[in-house]
């Protein structure tokens, strides 16, 4: 057994015994960079995995790499290893391809990344135009050609998977490719609090400034993550300003309209509805139609027709899934070697049941997800007791219930056993301000986050 068939193997273990979204985090871009006689070193690709499967997995990988290797593993060291000409883990690129891995929200694919953080698939030739986004392409399309002049802000808003972050990026690249000294900036919410809160903490805020006030196009994805970050909020108040003022174009996506952004500061939400504001829906079945066809070319695979309004029909609400579904498709093809008729297609589709793309953010979600992720019980975490190990845990839901649902501070201790509403707002100052340097905060948060996320 060489040592990529060791690892294969051994993540095909550990995967049993993980939740995908942990898995998938920790192991993606992980591999055997050397095999000794006893001692195996296992290349991450940044310091953030590698404290974490030490902390976390260490165990657990030394006992799965024995059991594969015959137990003569006595060491495993972590080492972080982003060489160029680093194996791929093929592990992950096969279930990729068998459509497995359904990326989860808020999906950034560093990888595609070019130049001011666009991804080279996301531009506007290859965004299918029907019922239910026309109107946003169309706004894009002219800010595009006159950036800063006709939708300045431009809003768009709309469910999960339906072409925001396509659209968005499609702006800035073509603004880019008309003039190719544009500075163009892609960020989503969360990059953006994160560089404010770092640049704050390094005593760089007025790098940042100049950072963000210093470009052309300023494209911000998923502007809801805003919710409840008070000081974000207000430097972003400053950075809009001061580029709305200069004409510089600004584009901003949700998830939501604006005003139903709580815990947004009225004069943001003003602002927000100055210039454009359209929302982008379901695509009709038609335009899903065209959306597989569209999607078929540029995977160089032929499905016939009734294949095609099969899947259009079967999956109605999010353009991801229809693109998950037809690479599931095109797997199962070349996986199996014959081509998949209807009866197959029917089968390979059931796993994409029609729920909700994402469980809805109620009270009772943060109180439920948090005590399962701390393996507690509800009634402790809610309850009276001032035990270390359910205090942070309380904390860290109200901080959620804040950030993400933007309950209010009295709702919050309402929800959360009765408690005031200062203890509420202590709780969210408290882990705010720890974030910035405690890491296993930061990412017990960021997997709760992804955890939210998910469906049910
Ligand atoms: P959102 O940001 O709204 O969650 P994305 O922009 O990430 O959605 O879109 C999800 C996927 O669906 C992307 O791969 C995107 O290219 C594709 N997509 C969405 N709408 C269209 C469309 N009208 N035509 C072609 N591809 C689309
Ligand atoms: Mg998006």
């Amino acid at each position: 057994m060489n040592n990529e068939e060791l690892w294969q193997a051994t993540l095909g273990e550990l995967e049993l015994s993980l939740s995908r979204a942990n898995f998938t985090t920790w192991f993606k871009n992980t591999f055997i960079a050397e095999c000794g006689e006893h001692s195996i070193v296992i290349g991450v690709p940044n310091t953030f995995t590698k404290v974490w499967l030490e902390k976390k997995y260490h165990g657990a990988i030394l006992k799965t790499l024995n059991s594969i290797a015959g137990s003569r593993v006595t060491e495993v060291i972590y080492k972080v290893d982003v060489r160029k000409g680093a194996p791929i883990n093929t592990f992950f690129l096969k279930k990729e391809l068998e459509g497995d891995l359904q990326p989860e929200e808020p999906h950034y694919d560093a990888s595609l990344e070019t130049e001011g953080g666009l991804n080279k698939r996301y531009v506007f030739e290859t965004f299918v135009v029907g019922k239910g986004n026309e109107l946003a392409f169309a706004a894009f399309q002219a800010a595009a050609k006159d950036p800063g002049r006709v939708y300045n802000p431009l809003f768009l808003y709309g469910g999960v998977g339906l072409g925001k972050t396509h659209l968005l990026q499609a702006l800035g690249r073509a603004v880019k490719e008309k003039n190719p000294k544009a500075r163009v900036l892609y960020v989503t919410t969360e990059q953006f609090t994160n560089d404010y809160i770092q640049a704050v903490r390094n005593g760089q805020a007025k790098e940042f400034k100049d950072n963000y006030r210093n470009i052309d196009v300023l494209l911000i994805d998923d502007i809801q993550f805003i919710s409840g970050k008070e000081g974000t909020q207000e430097e972003f108040f400053h950075t809009f300003n001061a580029l709305h003022q200069a004409n510089k174009q600004i584009a901003i996506t949700s998830d939501r309209p604006p005003k139903s952004i709580s815990a947004l500061e009225h004069r943001l939400q003003s602002r927000f509805v100055w210039g454009m504001t359209v929302d982008i829906s379901q695509p009709d079945i038609e335009t899903r139609m065209a959306i597989l066809e569209s999607k078929c070319r540029e995977k160089n695979y032929e499905l016939t027709g009734d294949i095609i309004q099969f899947i259009a029909a079967s999956i109605q609400n999010n353009v991801r899934e229809l693109e998950g579904a037809l690479n599931k498709i095109i797997a199962h093809h070349q996986f199996n070697n014959v081509k998949p008729d209807l009866s197959v297609v029917r089968s390979i589709l059931s796993s994409f049941s029609q729920k909700p793309v994402s469980t809805p953010l109620t009270p009772k979600r943060f109180v439920t997800v948090v005590a399962d992720f701390f393996s507690i019980s509800i009634d402790d975490l809610t309850g009276k007791r001032r035990h270390k190990t359910l205090v942070v845990p309380r904390q860290i839901t109200m901080y959620l219930m804040r950030s993400m649902g933007g309950l209010s501070f009295p709702g919050i201790g309402n929800e959360l056993g009765g408690r005031d509403h200062t203890t509420a707002m202590h709780a969210c100052e408290k882990i705010e301000r720890e974030l910035t340097n405690n890491e296993t905060l930061r990412q017990n948060v960021e997997l709760l986050k992804q955890k939210l996320f998910q469906s049910t």
